[in-house]
């Protein structure tokens, strides 16, 4: 039960709870105003306090402890004991503080106060006090000298977004949760870390936001911009389809989706025969889906100066395209040609950050939504604490 260094003096078992009366085995305390050792006991506190310490089969264990007050061999001054693991004044014992965030960080406000006999608003304060904003970023970078960060959105509240940090390489962890989207904190907020964790970010993955790219350069200089092949892929279907759409308006013949959004390998015999169709007789779609292949060819190849020779062939191929749209992507792959090739040399992408807004989701779900910004933001960070930070360094949250 974690009292290993204490002294039981009785265990009461009742039906629905356990109480265990126990005290410090030393007769001795340091004064808290000059350090100074003493053995003179002064006199103990009238009662006995109740705190809540722990659960055994789902009941509560208390501990009763009566603190001696102390007086100062040096400085005459009376003290009372302080008992390891309890703060003063608090009505449980670090080790009971854990436990209940470990129950939060799993379920919703409701669930976990059912679970431990305690109130929603009590798990809400407790979580004010134990986790951050953000968490303490040079702790838990601490073993790596240079790392990649990924920046991605996603939906606090319908359109109302957040946006999410963490780090994607050598190891993989959320670090923060911005409270809105604005550009204004997102660039704060790079600015503000520690000049240790700053010089250690080599390089940044990001979506072809070219906001977000003039912010990371502006904050970050010297860390390399990757694009989030993910991204970049999702974004040339999406430009393929929209080609298609319009053609269809055009021309009247309906143009199926498959044949051109499929990666071309994987095609049906049947949907190969209506993309040569389309190749055939609607130039401008082709050429759309020519580009979105050759950009996955750009992902395929099996280095940078591979990858950025047939990126550079595209780019020049939509330069001197008739179709407006086209040439709009050819200036946005030119803007982003380092950050697309930079892939190659870093190899990392926003995949584990999607995870992370996966969990969220669900975890939204089963909170039924949250009405505060800042409860959202610690619950959120809370979920993806290593559970060793909760029990062996409650020190790290804050
Ligand atoms: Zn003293």
């Amino acid at each position: 039960m974690g009292l290993q260094s204490w002294i039981v003096y009785r265990t009461v078992h009742q039906s629905d709870s356990i109480h265990v009366y126990a005290g410090r085995p030393r007769k001795e305390a340091r004064c808290p105003d000059c350090g100074q050792l003493t053995r003179c006991v002064y006199d103990r506190t009238r009662e006995w306090k109740r705190k809540l310490h722990t659960w055994c089969n789902e009941k509560p264990v208390y501990l009763w402890v009566r603190p001696r007050r102390f007086q100062c061999s040096a400085c005459r001054k009376v003290f009372t004991e302080r008992f390891p693991g309890i703060r003063p004044w608090a009505r449980r014992t670090e080790r009971a503080e854990a436990l209940l965030l470990q129950r939060l960080k799993a379920g919703s406000f409701r669930r976990a106060a059912q679970e431990s006999g305690t109130s929603a608003s009590t798990l809400r304060r407790l979580l004010f006090r134990c986790v951050g904003q953000q968490i303490n970023l040079e702790e838990a970078l601490r073993d790596v000298d240079a790392f990649v960060l990924s920046i991605d959105e996603h939906s606090y509240r319908g359109r109302d977004m957040m946006v999410t940090v963490t780090c994607v390489w050598p190891k993989r962890r959320l670090l923060a949760i911005l409270p809105d989207d604005r550009m204004k904190t997102l660039e704060r907020f790079l600015r503000q870390l520690p000049d240790t964790v700053r010089r250690r970010i080599r390089a940044v993955c990001i979506d072809l936001k070219d906001a977000w790219r003039h912010a990371v350069k502006r904050a970050l200089p010297g860390a390399v911009i990757v694009a989030d092949p993910f991204h970049v892929i999702q974004d040339a279907n999406r430009r393929v389809d929209e080609a298609r759409l319009v053609e269809q308006q055009v021309t009247g013949v309906r143009l199926r989706r498959w044949p051109l959004l499929k990666n071309e390998d994987d095609l049906t015999e049947r949907q190969a025969a209506q993309l040569a169709a389309i190749r055939k007789h609607h130039k401008n779609v082709a050429h759309f889906h020519w580009v979105k292949e050759q950009l996955r060819d750009v992902y395929r190849a099996s280095n940078r100066d591979e990858a950025a020779a047939i990126l550079d062939r595209v780019i020049f191929e939509t330069q001197s395209a008739s179709d407006a749209a086209l040439m709009q992507w050819g200036r946005t792959l030119r803007r982003w040609r380092e950050a697309i090739l930079a892939y190659h040399t870093w190899r990392v992408s926003n995949g584990y950050t999607e995870g992370v807004h996966t969990k969220i989701k669900l975890l939204k779900r089963i909170s039924y939504g949250f009405r505060n910004r800042e409860i959202y933001v610690r619950k959120m960070l809370l979920a993806f604490m290593p559970l060793a930070w909760l029990t062996s360094h409650p020190q790290l949250l804050t």
